[in-house]
């Protein structure tokens, strides 16, 4: 979660994969032989059928495709290509020794972005293809501004946790597939103890930078790539560790408890100590399916954490959330 990439420039030398197709076997080598001089790498296969097995194998940003072919023709494989679901665009330029208006609507209106009359002069297909390329890059810093926004919907602004929207969202999936595969799992609730006093003693831009480097805690303390941590509220977070019995959690909640007690805080005009008080559930896997799980785990790590907020703060508090719904036989 930390960091965040800026959007991927593209090299100026971007030469994606292209699949040619074509069913004259010198035409294909001779239109192949032109591409890879243009810089491209070249697939060439001799039908639309085989066509569809080589992009269904691999993805092939660039299509360029004869017409007139036995079986699955140009038009055809246009069409299929566009019904299929692949893992970007895929830029079309149908190849035909046709002429007319009527048939360059048609391939166009078949799902191909350009067509060029055989044979391909050398400059005109270079340039045909670039404005291809050109079209392929804007997709793809499309999909980098998307995938963005995607992550940004899903984190904290301030702390660069996830926020309460990803964790409703994953929650639930996370305890099916524990379920599933009769795994434990634990949540960690935690709470920076007395922070209303942070803020009211030295303000709100120290209470953020308190915030900052408490998740910033959090963070660099969990297992990557299982564990996550969300801003759950204010100054209450929320560990989600998989595959952690409770007694684990337990264990990693006091450990974490130690580091935040002994961290020295920096806030401008000098550094703060704080504490937090944690509290833990365990999910039991083996438990009788209960649609309300992840609100009861949420409540029990809750009412854990108020026991330790109780018992004087600083400290840690977990149980085993035993389901209450009779098992099916
Ligand atoms: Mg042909």
């Amino acid at each position: 979660m930390e960091g965040s990439n800026p959007t991927p420039t593209i090299p100026a030398d971007f030469k994606p994969a292209i699949l040619l197709v074509e069913d004259e076997k010198t035409s294909r080598l001779m239109t192949a032989r032109q591409l890879t001089r243009a810089g491209y790498d070249v697939e060439a296969v001799s039908n639309g059928t085989e066509a569809l097995a080589t992009l269904a194998r691999r993805f092939f940003p660039m299509l360029l495709t004869d017409w007139d072919m036995p079986g699955l023709n140009g038009v055809a494989l246009c069409k299929a290509v566009r019904a299929m679901t692949l893992e970007g665009y895929v830029y079309i330029v149908l190849l035909t020794a046709r002429q007319g208006k009527a048939h360059v609507i048609e391939g166009l209106a078949a799902g191909a972005d350009d067509y060029l009359t055989k044979p391909p002069d050398d400059g005109e297909l270079r340039a045909r293809l670039n404005t291809g390329l050109r079209i392929l890059q804007l997709e793809q810093s499309l999909r980098a501004a998307n995938r963005r926004i995607q992550l940004l919907s899903i984190t904290d602004a301030l702390t660069g946790t996830y926020n309460r929207h990803y964790l409703m969202e994953q929650l639930p999936q996370e305890i099916e597939r524990s379920r599933r595969y009769r795994h434990p799992l634990s949540v960690v609730l935690c709470d920076v103890d007395h922070f209303k006093q942070v803020n009211d003693n030295h303000g709100h831009r120290a209470g953020d930078e308190v915030l900052k480097s408490f998740a910033h805690l959090l963070m660099s303390s969990i297992r990557g790539g299982s564990d996550w941590v969300v801003r759950y509220g204010g100054e209450e977070f929320l560990i989600v560790l998989p595959e952690a019995m409770v007694a684990n959690a337990l264990s990693y909640a006091d450990k974490i408890r130690a580091t935040v007690s002994e961290h020295s805080f920096q806030i401008s005009g000098g550094t703060l100590h704080v504490t937090a008080s944690f509290g833990v559930a365990g999910f039991d896997p083996l438990g009788a399916p209960d649609p309300a799980i992840v609100d009861r785990l949420i409540d029990r790590a809750d009412s854990c954490l108020l026991r330790s907020k109780e018992g004087g703060r600083n400290r840690v508090t977990g149980e085993m959330l035993i389901s209450t719904v009779e098992p099916s036989p």
